[in-house]
């Protein structure tokens, strides 16, 4: 036998995987470093350098004491989880290696993959909201996540109090009373503070420094989760603000290729564990595959979004100077002073998601959306090309008038995510079609 034959046949010794290494004479390694061997060893699997996919419904254990002990940690009888790979409804090897380096970006002790970022909302208020108590959040929210507690959580009898993006301490302290006085009524609790910054399509940010203080000076061991899609992981990092959870629907820019949905949670354990117990019973881990192509974007998720943010920056460059455009609602020109602060303190880039709005109205935007050769009409957002939408026709169409107007998304308003292009030709493709207005 050829030694490349012996070599495949002759079975790989089940080594342990090296420690990982976190560090190098006391320098903590980088996310974008870390990204590219954390949480996997190839001796686990015959040296093959990248992760394979792990396509099997169940893992064999090694004994029946062994099996005993799993159960123990899925059923909760033992602390900590399931120490092993046990069943494919709760863990596998690529989510594991996932879950392992989305907690180093967000700098979280654990985090969780779901099949889509609402699978990972809905699952998270889910395991922490009972009937009586109350979600306190900041609106707006994505239109399902904000569907989801006010259509089908208040069917389970659980109610929600939100306000608006911008509130500030005072206000917050007013809502957190509210809320009290609701699940009191309620004969429960209030179950979490949801927070979604910035907010869509006004791109409000939150501040969640504020929320952290109102919530340890009013309402002391509730959980704060926020949904950090639009920033995330790269210009914001709310665990650092005194967010517990973030949320992410890692389709946008986490998965960044427009070509996956998914979505994750991070946090400290003791807020993770209650929300694995829960994806545990109802599945909805992302499947192997999908786990996969996000190691994939992971290794480049860093490049993606400078090269977007950059791009975002010029572009908005040339918007805001151009005759055919009333204003822009982009991170990187705030007006005011209060949400500027909120900025300065909690954000390290603008992002490449932000509105325009230009001169006219409906029929105008849509002479300008049908004009772009370069950016493609779609809805979602953090992807590798540009897409441009009108939300007061298309993702905001149901919202009642009124609500539109608090929102301000007004008929003018086109929303656009700049992806990696190059920024000159970007450039020159909305001057060509803004010509046509
Ligand atoms: C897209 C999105 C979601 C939902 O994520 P899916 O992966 O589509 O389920 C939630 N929140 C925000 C802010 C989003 O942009």
């Amino acid at each position: 036998m050829t030694d490349a034959v012996n070599a495949a046949t002759t079975p790989t010794p089940r080594r342990k995987p090296k420690p990982a290494k976190r560090e190098i004479g006391g320098r903590p390694l980088k996310p974008s470093t870390l990204m590219m061997g954390h949480g996997y060893d190839p001796v686990l699997s015959e040296g093959s350098l990248k992760a394979p996919i792990f396509l099997t419904s169940t893992f064999a254990f090694e004994s029946a004491a062994a099996g005993k002990r799993h159960f123990e940690g899925i059923t909760g009888i033992r602390e900590g989880g399931a120490e092993g790979l046990v069943y494919s409804r709760f863990n596998g090897p690529n989510q594991e290696i996932l879950e392992d380096r989305l907690a180093v970006w967000d700098g979280a002790e654990d985090a969780l993959t779901f099949s889509s970022g609402m699978t990972a909302i809905c699952i998270l208020m889910m395991a922490y909201a009972s009937a009586g108590d109350v979600i306190v959040h900041s609106g707006p929210l994505y239109a399902a996540s904000e569907g989801f507690v006010a259509k089908t959580l208040s069917r389970f009898g659980v109610t929600y109090v939100d306000f608006p993006a911008g509130a500030t301490r005072e206000e917050l302290d007013a809502v957190l009373a509210k809320a009290r006085a609701q699940a009191d009524a309620q004969g429960g609790k209030v179950a979490m503070i949801y927070l979604e910054s910035p907010a869509n399509p006004t791109n409000a940010l939150v501040d969640v420094e504020a929320v952290r203080d109102a919530r340890d000076a009013a309402l002391a061991g509730t959980p704060i989760a926020i949904d950090n899609t639009f920033l995330g992981p790269l210009w914001a990092r709310p665990l650092d603000q005194g967010a517990d959870i973030v949320a992410y629907s890692l389709t946008k820019y986490v998965g960044g290729h427009s070509d996956l949905v998914a979505g994750s949670i991070a946090g400290a354990k003791k807020w993770i564990n209650p929300v694995r117990a829960l994806r545990n019973t109802m599945g909805g881990i992302v499947d192997p595959h999908t786990a996969w192509m996000l190691l994939r974007s992971l290794e480049t998720v860093e490049l993606r979004m400078q090269r977007a943010g950059e791009n975002a920056a010029k572009v908005c460059a040339f918007l805001r100077d151009h005759p055919k455009v009333e204003g822009l609602g982009y991170l990187g020109f705030i007006t005011d002073p209060r949400q500027q602060d909120i900025y300065d303190r909690h954000c390290l880039g603008a992002g490449s998601t932000f509105s325009v709005f230009i001169k006219g109205g409906e029929a105008e935007c849509f002479r300008f959306l049908d004009n772009l050769t370069i950016a493609k009409l779609a809805v979602s957002l953090g992807g590798t090309e540009t897409l441009a939408s009108h939300p007061a026709s298309m993702t905001h169409l149901s919202v009642p008038q009124a609500r539109k107007d608090l929102l301000g998304i007004t008929d003018n308003l086109v929303r656009i995510s700049v992806g990696i292009e190059d920024a000159d030709d970007l450039i020159a493709d909305f001057a060509q079609a803004l010509e046509t207005v």
